[in-house]
């Protein structure tokens, strides 16, 4: 093989659901350190367990990872030294390394159903789901060619040592230990011939050369009688973290009840990737003494350290999200903020119409002109539509707030008086310069003794429906003389 890079991480989802906050935090780590490193990063798909994988749970995953931009160097779709990258194509590899195995003395066969070492734990007085008890272990040849002739298909189970204890160092949590006592001989090879997830994992994760398996600290449990089995096979052992687990805002195991959970969620509430990316990072890492909490992609690359990812849970902060995105939202050059927007005005049938932009503009450089302006306000993308609709349509909606401004007496004449001065002091053909919309209204304000201010707010609310908003004489310069006009003489109530 070519490869000899010796860091070697992957994230190895199990197709049965889309991708939730948590695996894509777990595939982050492997890809950031994998990064850091030099090293390579895979992506293998876990799709033994048959019942629960799902085609469409598969295509999401990879949908999701892509949109992260958790590029992978060997997996699906990209090939690789150590493929297949999906389990249920790697039966054979698996059949042959538990045939390896079963020839050393370290698989027996067991022929209980579920249902049997259920009933035995309970008429010992321990939980249903405690573990299995052994019962297989040493039958008799005869007790076998009975099960067998009974038509009764074994699956194979690991024979786990009975004293002594399983230990690692954690690259998050320092040494775990267990009893040997307590790891129970699980099931390597299922009465159907597919391996377990325990058994395929530990087969893969060594063909593959995985040098650290960082995952979720939901697998802790299973780590020890994954050590058993590279121990059995006479393989090397990769080191392992375990990351603490994701909560929510309550401190409880994060849910759908909290809200969005799912990565492909997030997208569609208007959450960057590289913002994503960003929060989903400080969930259990901290970036050390700097304080520093808004990073691109490759600053993170060279800041991330295991070293400094902690061992007790993170609680999801929907608010930090928020406030992540918006940072990385205003930092958008103007052809993203394009690509981003241009979707959603299209959603919305915001076809521009020619009469619309300045003679020199096509509808593209309207629009990127009109997200320029939005400058720092360009920070929530389901607000966007409603920030720029006014751009687009004289049909906008007049926030409720806004519309006070419209209130008393004396407004409809002055955005009468201010419509006349523009029409007097913008030239008739062609677009005017800013400068000429800005000493129409000082002009007049000085005019009426008035503070500009007064003129302003009504005019905003005319002229864009809302409270705030890009600079009034960039807005009137941008939509033009004409509609400024006629939004004005409309406020005022006469058209
Ligand atoms: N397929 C397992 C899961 O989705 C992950 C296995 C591992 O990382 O070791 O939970």
């Amino acid at each position: 093989m070519s490869d000899t890079s010796a860091v070697r991480l992957r994230f190895a989802p199990s197709p049965t659901g889309y991708l939730h906050v948590g695996g894509a935090r777990t595939a982050l780590f492997n890809w950031l350190h994998a990064r850091k490193a030099g090293g390579v990063f895979i992506l293998r798909i876990e799709d033994t367990d048959q019942e629960r994988s799902t085609d469409a749970a598969h295509q999401a995953i990879l949908r999701s990872m892509e949109w992260l931009g958790l590029a992978w160097d060997e997996g699906p779709g990209v090939g690789g030294p150590c493929g297949p990258y999906l389990q249920s194509e790697r039966l054979e590899i698996y059949q042959e390394q538990a045939a390896t195995l079963r020839a050393s003395g370290r698989l027996y066969r067991c022929y209980c159903t579920g249902e049997e070492i259920a009933a035995r734990n309970v008429a010992r007085g321990e939980q249903e789901s405690a573990g299995y008890d052994g019962h297989c272990r040493e039958l008799a040849a005869a007790q076998v060619a009975a099960f067998e002739s009974a038509g009764r298909v074994p699956s194979w189970r690991l024979r786990t040592p009975d004293e002594g204890e399983t230990f690692w160092y954690d690259l998050v949590y320092d040494k775990r230990e267990f009893r040997n006592d307590l790891i129970t001989d699980r099931v390597v090879m299922k009465q159907d011939g597919f391996p377990t997830y325990n058994f395929a994992v530990v087969v893969d994760d060594h063909l593959m050369r995985i040098s650290h398996v960082l995952r979720g600290d939901d697998h802790v449990s299973n780590t020890p009688f994954q050590l058993q089995i590279y121990d059995a096979l006479g393989w090397e052992r990769p080191k392992f973290g375990h990351m603490p687990m994701i909560l929510g805002p309550d401190r409880k195991r994060l849910s759908k009840r909290h809200g969005a959970t799912s990565v492909e969620e997030f997208r569609d509430q208007g959450i960057l990737p590289d913002a994503m990316i960003n929060y989903l990072a400080l969930l259990g890492w901290s970036p050390g003494a700097s304080g520093d909490e808004v990073f691109t992609r490759d600053a993170l690359v060279k800041a991330f350290s295991l070293k400094r990812v902690n061992s007790s849970p993170a609680a999801f902060d929907y608010d930090k999200l928020t406030h992540i995105n918006a940072q990385h939202l205003k930092r958008l050059g103007p052809a993203d903020r394009l690509a981003l927007a241009e979707p959603m005005l299209d959603a919305r049938g915001w076809a521009l119409d020619p009469a619309w932009r300045a003679p020199a503009d096509d509808t593209r450089g309207y629009l990127t002109k009109v997200l320029a302006m939005l400058g720092g306000r360009f920070s929530d993308l389901r607000r966007i539509p409603e920030q720029i609709g006014f751009f687009f349509t004289d049909d906008f909606p007049v926030d409720p707030e806004a519309a006070a401004h419209l209130d008393g007496t004396e407004i409809p004449a002055r955005l009468r008086a201010l419509a006349d001065r523009l029409e007097a002091a913008l030239p008739s053909q062609g677009p005017a310069p800013q400068e000429a919309y800005e000493e129409a209204v000082r002009g007049l304000a000085a005019d009426l003794g008035l503070e500009a201010g007064d003129l302003i707010h009504p005019c905003r609310v005319a002229l864009t429906g809302l409270t705030r908003s890009a600079g009034m004489f960039e807005v009137m310069w941008l939509i033009g003389g004409p509609r400024t006009v006629a939004r004005l003489r409309r406020a005022a109530g006469v058209r």
